[in-house]
Formats: structure tokens, sequence, C-alpha cells
């Protein structure tokens, strides 16, 4: 059975950060598909810049040539705060046995304890740790007990079950964020090469991330 990959995150913008890991995680552990999904109201950070619509537009656009990977809107059409939680509970509902890997960056996954109802995640799902530039695994405290209790060395491991093993993979190094993105847009500066070609356009079409827009986003 292959494993559903879920990459859920405010993409604003989704860049090749997002991408190269989602596509690194989908071949090294043979996913079936990777879910994007986009948060609606993120409970820990402040509102988005970019619309929802406009979000969901560019993960539409980034995603269009790569048929394993699907954009799902379910977060920003729930009402109320984007619990992951809630997300994967539903989508536990919807595959039964099947294996689904949560998919977090390094920094997403050091955040972890802050998240609503945490430690029931991996009731629901494995959780694959992919290591971006400048994080190691955490060893200690509560995320370190949790990484000693459910981690596996071996992705072959994520596919016996169908939740309930963290597993830390190393992708390529693309040293990027949508906050470095959206700052150099801020200043005209051009994003190519660091997301595709559709995403920039859509920016460009927008306006979605300069100066006017930032005082008075509509989400
Ligand atoms: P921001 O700068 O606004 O925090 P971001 O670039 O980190 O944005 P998010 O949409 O918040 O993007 O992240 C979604 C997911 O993608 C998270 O799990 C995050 O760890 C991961 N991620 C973000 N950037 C990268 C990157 N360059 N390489 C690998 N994973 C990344």
């Amino acid at each position: 059975m292959q494993p559903i990959g879920v990459f859920g995150g405010t993409f604003d913008p989704i860049h090749n950060g997002h991408l190269r890991t989602a596509l690194e995680v989908l071949e090294n552990l043979s996913l079936a598909k990777v879910y994007f999904i986009p948060c609606g109201q993120s409970p820990l950070r402040s509102k988005c810049i970019a619309t929802s619509a406009t979000r969901l537009r560019m993960v539409q656009a980034a995603i269009a040539s790569e048929s394993r990977f699907v954009l799902d809107e379910r977060e920003i059409v729930r009402n109320g705060p984007s619990y992951t939680i809630d997300t994967l509970a539903e989508l536990r509902n919807q595959y039964k046995d099947h294996p689904i890997c949560l998919i977090l960056g390094m920094d997403a996954f050091l955040d972890l304890p802050k998240w609503h109802r945490w430690k029931e995640l991996i009731e629901l799902v494995h959780i694959v740790v992919a290591h971006r530039p400048g994080w190691s695994a955490p060893n200690e405290g509560e995320l370190g007990s949790f990484v000693l209790e459910y981690r596996v060395q071996k992705a072959q491991e994520l596919i016996q079950k169908s939740r309930g093993k963290v597993f830390i993979m190393p992708v390529t190094q693309l040293e990027l964020s949508a906050t470095q993105l959206r700052s150099g847009l801020q200043l005209g500066l051009d994003p190519t090469y660091l997301m595709p070609e559709s995403v920039a356009a859509i920016i460009k079409e927008t306006d979605c991330y300069t100066q006017k827009f930032l005082s008075n986003a509509d989400e």
C-alpha cells in the first residue's frame, strides 16, 4: 500500500523549497500522492499577507505539472482556526488503515509542542521530518522524548503500519523561506528560479506582496 503524504503550510507564497521537499519525500517514500493543504487561519501565526484565494491559486499553479501533487482546500473552506489534528482526523476517516505521512520541515517539527493536541497526531499518522538548513533533530525535552519513542530508521517501516512512526530524512537543502521571498518582492526583486514562473506571474498580476496591500490583506 503506497502511503499518502500530507503537506500543510501557509504557502504565502509557495516556493521551490516546498516543492523540492515534497517531491523528494514522495520519491524516497514511494508515496502515492502528496496533498498540499494551505491553512486557513493559522492558530500560531499572524494573518497571511496574500488572500486565501490567491494562495490557493498559487499552490494550484505550482503543482499543476506534477500529477501526484494534489491541492486540498479543506482548511480554507472550514470555518475557525486550522488545526492540523482536525484535518488529519478527517483524512484518517477517509483513508481507514492506509499509511498517511504528515510532512514537516524541521523548523515546523521543532514547534510541534505548541500545536493543538500535538501528542495525538502520532495516533493518526506517521510524521516525516525533512531536514532544513541549519536545524538538527531534537534530543532533549518533550520533543526529544517523543523522537526517542517513535523514531524509525528505515522508510520501509512506514509502510508496515498506517500511523505511529517518526521518520527523519534529509532533503536537498534549499535555503528559502516565504518570509525572505516576500521581503524581496516588496523591494521589487525578481523571484525567478526561487519559485515556479506560474506563481511569480500570479504575484505580479495580483500585486499581493507590494507595500500598498500589506496593511489590508482580506483574511
Ligand atoms: P514563512 O517564512 O512565512 O515561515 P515558510 O517558507 O517556512 O514560510 P510555510 O508555508 O510556513 O513556509 O511552511 C510549510 C512547510 O514547509 C513547513 O513544514 C516548513 O517547515 C516547510 N518548509 C518551508 N520552507 C522550506 C524549505 N526551504 N525547505 C524545506 N522545507 C521547507
